[in-house]
């Protein structure tokens, strides 16, 4: 799909998701309940078998990292000593005529692109005009660019200590100094900024006057922190280890939109690595090198990654970088890579009045460790996935053809079954294939319309092999084996098939690339 424009090819992403049975929005029979969504027959597969490598990787390769499944409610203690109850946080504005509501950041940013926007078309106009062009002297001694990039740091610096010392007021200043306009109304009738906590709360116990109000965890990370010292301990787990963790979190987004970019509910992937005070700095270089190159291992392409290194920290960190996806709204965060020091398992101390250290024997000492934590959405790589995969090819016949090329390793079905005929014996032999395949694979199985039809459905389907019996089947027990990727044939002993699938569709394919 190189010739369709990015917003018609995202559209085309979303609309072969439902279609298919990967993603439908939530309760669409109400039609919908925003930024949320439901993960369908093959969707579920898909994001099991991704959730699958993840674990694998981080977890059974690892002899030092271990898995827990916390739960989603916790002590609501938690959250205040993580700092989500005081600073998670986002600025909020509404429009007065729209009634739309903007995150103010976000439309402060959005002004600066377009200021960025203005400066990449002066490089592209005068890289035209001269020979032997070098940007970086244009950019530095322009003057027009130049001018636009002091406009920039001074909007930068400006924002940062309005969101530094907390002043709202300043905030919306900038936004009505720099005239900025509500896209929908056009207008420039702002409310005040004021501070919108992301955290959904509800209430435990069946009365209400004794009703506690609990969060719905914003991340999995605090699950792992207050388990710290019992997975140390029963695990008898030596620093560096890490705890691994998938599972649901929630948080109130205000601009929820770019389909399951960034929703309501989803799923998060993380680990967090406890190591000796001091060593953090080697093992966060070393974990941003390791996961990115579990991203490199889908196969997506290189040139789709980069590292976004943070220069404004947040409260707990000493390091961060983000891994960066180019989705098809542009590089957007993957996953994060923080180095989170020894604040979380402190405020947790504080906040308990329990101790949280570890006796390092080497160095005859007690301390709380530092962490270094990989946090990715399991959401945003299921759409990192289905994106780079979604092609539309034209057949030297003239046809065209939709296909998945999801990682075969990763794909809903790992091969589909096609009796030629309905008759003569064929579905018999086919299921019974069929029957031994299916203990390790998941395999579809299909006697409906014409073989071309059948392939056609796999294809948007993103399954790898189609596994067809016919005649020649029955007399010299072989199948026709085709390949989805390159729509090539083989023809194999059945006795062969789950050696060549195991080969080819077993996860142990991917894990060997790592
Ligand atoms: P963003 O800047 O996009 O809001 P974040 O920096 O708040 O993300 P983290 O708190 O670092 O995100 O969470 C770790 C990972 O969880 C992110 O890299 C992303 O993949 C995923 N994630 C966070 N928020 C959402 C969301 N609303 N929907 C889907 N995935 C999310």
């Amino acid at each position: 799909m190189s010739n369709i424009k990015p917003e018609d090819f995202f559209k085309n992403v979303i609309s072969h998701s439902k279609e298919y049975g990967f993603i439908f929005q939530s309760s669409e029979i109400y039609d919908g309940l925003s930024a949320v969504y439901d993960y369908g027959q093959l969707g579920t597969e898909l994001k099991k078998n991704i959730r699958d490598y993840w674990w694998k990787a981080m977890v059974q390769l690892n002899e030092n990292i271990v898995g827990i499944d916390a739960s989603i409610f916790m002590h609501p203690t938690t959250w205040k000593a993580s700092g989500h109850v005081d600073a998670f946080n986002d600025p909020l504005i509404d429009n007065k005529d729209s009634k739309k509501r903007y995150r103010a950041d976000v439309l402060i940013e959005e002004h600066i692109a377009k200021i960025e926007d203005k400066i990449k078309k002066e490089v592209e106009k005068a890289a035209k005009r001269f020979e032997n062009f070098d940007e970086a002297v244009f950019i530095s001694t322009n003057a027009r660019v130049k001018e636009y990039q002091e406009k920039i740091d001074f909007i930068n610096t400006r924002f940062k200590t309005a969101l530094n010392d907390n002043n709202l007021e300043e905030v919306k200043q900038i936004i009505v100094d720099l005239e900025i306009v509500d896209p929908i109304s056009g207008s420039r009738n702002w409310t005040d900024v004021r501070q919108f906590n992301l955290m959904f709360s509800t209430s435990m116990g069946s009365v209400s006057e004794d009703a506690n109000t609990i969060y719905l965890r914003p991340e999995t990370a605090q699950g792992i922190f207050v388990n710290y010292l019992n997975v140390q301990k029963t695990g008898r787990m030596k620093i560096p280890f890490g705890i691994a963790q998938t599972g649901k979190a929630f948080r109130n987004e205000i601009v929820a939109r770019q389909f399951i970019f960034r929703m309501r509910e989803f799923e998060q992937m993380e680990m967090q690595f406890f190591v000796r005070p001091g060593t953090e700095m080697e093992w966060y270089e070393h974990w941003k090198q390791t996961r990115l190159n579990w991203h490199l291992s889908l196969g997506l392409g290189k040139e789709k990654y980069r590292f976004h290194d943070h220069l404004k920290l947040a409260h707990y960190a000493n390091a961060a970088a983000d891994i960066e996806y180019e989705f098809p709204f542009g590089f957007k965060e993957l996953e994060g890579i923080h180095s989170r020091t020894d604040f979380d398992l402190k405020q947790h101390e504080q906040f308990s009045g329990k101790k949280l250290q570890y006796f390092d024997p080497e160095l005859n000492q007690s301390y709380v460790p530092y962490v270094v934590e990989t946090s990715v959405g399991l959401d945003r790589l299921f759409l990192s996935i289905l994106a780079s995969a979604l092609k539309e090819e034209t057949l030297e016949n003239g046809e065209t053809r939709t296909v998945l090329s999801i990682p075969a390793a990763l794909a809903p079905y790992k091969a589909a079954i096609f009796p030629l005929v309905k008759k003569d014996g064929l579905p018999e032999l086919a299921e019974s294939i069929m029957k031994d395949l299916k203990f390790d694979f998941n395999i579809a199985y299909d006697e409906k319309d014409t073989v071309g039809k059948r392939y056609r459905r796999q294809d948007a389907y993103g399954t790898p092999y189609c596994i067809t019996v016919d005649h020649q089947s029955l007399e010299d027990k072989t199948v026709t084996v085709r390949h989805r990727d390159t729509m090539l044939q083989d023809r194999i002993k059945i006795d062969a098939l789950p050696a060549f699938l195991e080969e080819r569709v077993g996860i142990k394919s991917l894990l060997k690339t790592l």
